[in-house]
């Protein structure tokens, strides 16, 4: 059987089911690209994978391959396998939503993460979801001296991936960040991809 790809447009966000013990890699195809990643439980998405709880879980701001992410009932959901990119990934930041766009300045409707993430369980039939702090994959979130962060662009090559495993069944979802008011995705929003191994 062919693996699976699901193609996420840029600005966009796509959901997958993942099985207990199933594997996937989230691919930035073109490179330079923050990918917003959530994880919900499949039998109950009000538990959810919650980067607020995992620092607490592996005692660090930034996930590390062979380390798990945990819910916010601290039960790991899904373990970072290999990491074929720079190992740049971000814990700190909520996911983007229209009053960030506002603040930023922006005038009109602008495609969020949140959006994106509220989207795509809707499509599965889940109308009401928390928005949990996500994995910000390639997000690169330096926390310089002082504690000041610096908001830098990805540092990804085109094909750049991270494998993750789930440890139990689950829903996840991968918006392709449309972030392009600040430099974290060089102002130039691009797709990614989900391969389910
Ligand atoms: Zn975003």
């Amino acid at each position: 059987m062919a693996d699976e790809l699901v193609q996420v447009p840029a600005r966009e966000a796509r959901a997958v089911r993942v099985a207990s013990g199933g594997r996937f890699r989230v691919i930035d195809v073109e490179g330079g690209q923050v990918v917003d990643l959530f994880a919900f439980a499949a039998d109950d998405v009000g538990e959810y994978a919650s980067a607020e709880h995992t620092r607490i879980w592996v005692n660090r701001l930034f996930p590390r391959v062979g380390e798990a992410f945990v819910t916010n009932r601290r039960r790991p959901i899904l373990w970072l396998e290999r990491d074929d990119s720079p190992g740049v990934h971000d814990m700190l930041c909520a996911a983007c939503d229209p009053t960030r766009y506002r603040l930023l300045g922006v005038g009109g409707w602008h495609a969020s993460c949140q959006e994106n993430l509220q989207g795509a369980m809707a499509a599965l039939g889940h109308d009401r979801v928390e928005i949990p702090q996500p994995i910000n994959l390639f997000m690169n979130i330096p926390v310089r001296d002082g504690g000041e962060l610096g908001w830098e662009p990805a540092p990804t090559r085109a094909g750049d991936s991270v494998t993750l495993r789930a440890e139990t069944d689950c829903i996840v979802v991968v918006s392709a960040c449309p972030q392009d008011i600040v430099p974290i995705n060089h102002n130039n929003p691009t797709p990614i991809a989900v391969e389910l191994l």
